[in-house]
């Protein structure tokens, strides 16, 4: 007898169909080949358990199977079903006719029941890649399925004898419904709850409109954490692409999307190295035939969303140089590691900085401990060309005077906002022409504060954002004052300005 069916290997973030083919004779053995010896004799035995405890007898023939590309998985655990599929269309158990047109994945305990890791719940991305018909994968990963066609179908069990049941026909399973795209949840923190003045309200807003990295300088307790969770609140719903992206990069990752339609919010703590940034090579039993895997880092996991990086002055030098290319260009490449990939990693990053290792340098109301030599050593740390990358800086103060929401345009509502970030970022930018007044005002800020090249690009940017929010599609004077405003930590002289004044001065 000769069966066939599909089954679904990982292989970094990808996910490629793997034929599973068995052929019966005379004798007792099981033999499968395209995997190694001692991980064959363990599926045996979790597939033999399995159909013992659904009162399924071993068949007495020697069986040959075969796995096609071998070798080919980060978890081989779970080609379980479809070789126990095989062996349960040799006993009669199910028509063998069902096996051909389906991709299935998922390991087996020994009393049947179906576990699997969430990469398999990418299978339909290799049914599709096989031309199978269906998919059927363990329920507890249904929720981070990539989804389907409408005329594929993907199916989710809990045990063996679910799984048997459907494919006679006894008992069919509903199909798995992509979960329609959410209406628009309250955030966890409403902007308008947020701690700040008209111009940090408006560096928020700027930040998610434009997807200009956002750095934030101020004492504890000045609401940097709570800005930088209010901006999450309003990033727009992720699209279907990005984010099937998104759950394929967590799945390699082991992890599983509650929501597939949300922004990630990723906040790694400051200890983290630049492995935990960026990625790594998967270690031991990820390793597979033809090449390393990759485990994607906090960068790309935040694809789409938002990377909060708290405390950066207190991250380690290589994880902070480390950023600097993947905040550019939004991916992160790792090929100089080990054979060549590129993961995508287009977050926004909000970063937050204590001004000093006291904490209280610029704050009006508790004084500061340090000396100018540990203030200035302190916030070399952050280096120039990364805090080139932050377009968009902001002082978080104590007491700031609140927004006056009578005189003030700009929302104030989660739903309003992103509605506003939403239009900005699918406007055409290419070509957002400048008066002469905005030019000259760009040209003056850049020769007083002695701003690098680099910056000068990244204000571009931000006054065609500001421009872009007010709907106007030329950029003024004004857009780029203010874009010049958000422009504080790299500015010649900031630190001196600082340091002399008794109060913290307000941006000029
Ligand atoms: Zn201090």
């Amino acid at each position: 007898m000769f069966v066939r069916t599909y089954g679904a290997a990982s292989r970094g973030v990808d996910v490629l169909p793997v034929s599973v083919e068995l052929r019966s004779g005379r004798g007792i053995q099981f033999h499968v080949a395209g995997m190694s010896g001692s991980l064959a004799r363990d599926a045996f035995l979790r597939i033999r358990g399995a159909l013992q405890a659904g009162g399924w007898a071993w068949p007495r023939e020697a069986l040959t199977v075969s796995l096609s590309p071998g070798h080919a998985s980060l978890h081989p655990e779970d080609l379980d079903l479809p070789l126990a599929l095989v062996v349960l269309a040799q006993i009669g158990a199910i028509p063998p006719t069902t096996l051909p047109h389906l991709c299935s994945v998922g390991s087996l305990g020994l009393d049947g029941s179906l576990r699997g890791h969430p990469t398999g719940a990418h299978a339909a991305l290799a049914a599709a890649e096989a031309g199978c018909r269906a998919t059927l994968v363990p329920a507890e990963v249904l929720p981070a399925s990539s989804g389907s066609g409408p005329d594929a179908p993907v199916y989710g069990a809990r045990n063996l004898r679910e799984v048997v049941d459907h494919l006679t026909g006894a008992r069919p399973l509903p199909r798995w419904v992509h979960r329609a795209q959410a209406a628009s949840a309250e955030p966890e923190v409403p902007l308008n709850r947020l701690h700040g003045d008209e111009h940090h309200l408006r560096g928020v807003l700027l930040a998610a409109a434009g997807e200009h990295h956002v750095l934030m300088l101020g004492s504890p307790g000045t609401g940097k954490s709570l800005s930088a969770r209010a901006l999450h609140g309003i990033l727009p719903a992720l699209d279907r692409a990005e984010s099937q992206t998104l759950r394929r990069l967590h799945a390699a990752k082991g992890l599983i999307r509650p929501d597939p339609w949300e922004p990630p919010l990723r906040s790694p703590h400051a200890g983290s190295g630049v492995a935990a940034l960026i990625g790594s090579r998967a270690g031991g039993r990820h390793q597979v035939d033809g090449g390393a895997a990759f485990l994607p880092g906090e960068l790309s996991l935040a694809h789409r969303g938002l990377l909060i990086l708290d405390e950066l002055p207190e991250w380690s030098r290589p994880a902070m140089e480390t950023l600097r290319i993947p905040l550019e260009r939004g991916v992160v490449d790792l090929a100089r590691a080990a054979g060549s990939i590129q993961l995508p990693a287009r977050c926004l990053v909000a970063a937050t900085a204590n001004p000093c290792p006291c904490g209280y340098f610029m704050d009006a109301e508790r004084r500061c401990r340090c000396t100018p030599a540990q203030v200035r050593n302190y916030l070399k740390r952050l280096s120039g060309p990364l805090i080139d990358r932050f377009p968009i800086h902001l002082e978080t103060r104590v007491a700031p005077a609140p927004v006056n929401p009578e005189q003030w345009e700009w929302p104030t509502e989660a739903a309003a906002a992103r509605a506003l970030v939403q239009r900005v970022r699918q406007a055409d930018r290419s070509n957002v022409p400048w008066t002469e007044a905005a030019e000259s005002c760009l040209r003056q800020g850049m020769r007083r504060w002695r701003l690098s090249g680099r910056a000068q690009t990244s204000l571009r940017q931000v006054a065609e954002t500001h421009a872009l929010c007010l709907e106007r599609h030329h950029v003024d004077e004004e857009d780029a004052a203010i874009a010049l405003q958000y422009r504080v930590f790299d500015r010649a002289g900031w630190l001196e300005s600082a340091w002399s004044a008794e109060r913290p001065k307000h941006r000029g």
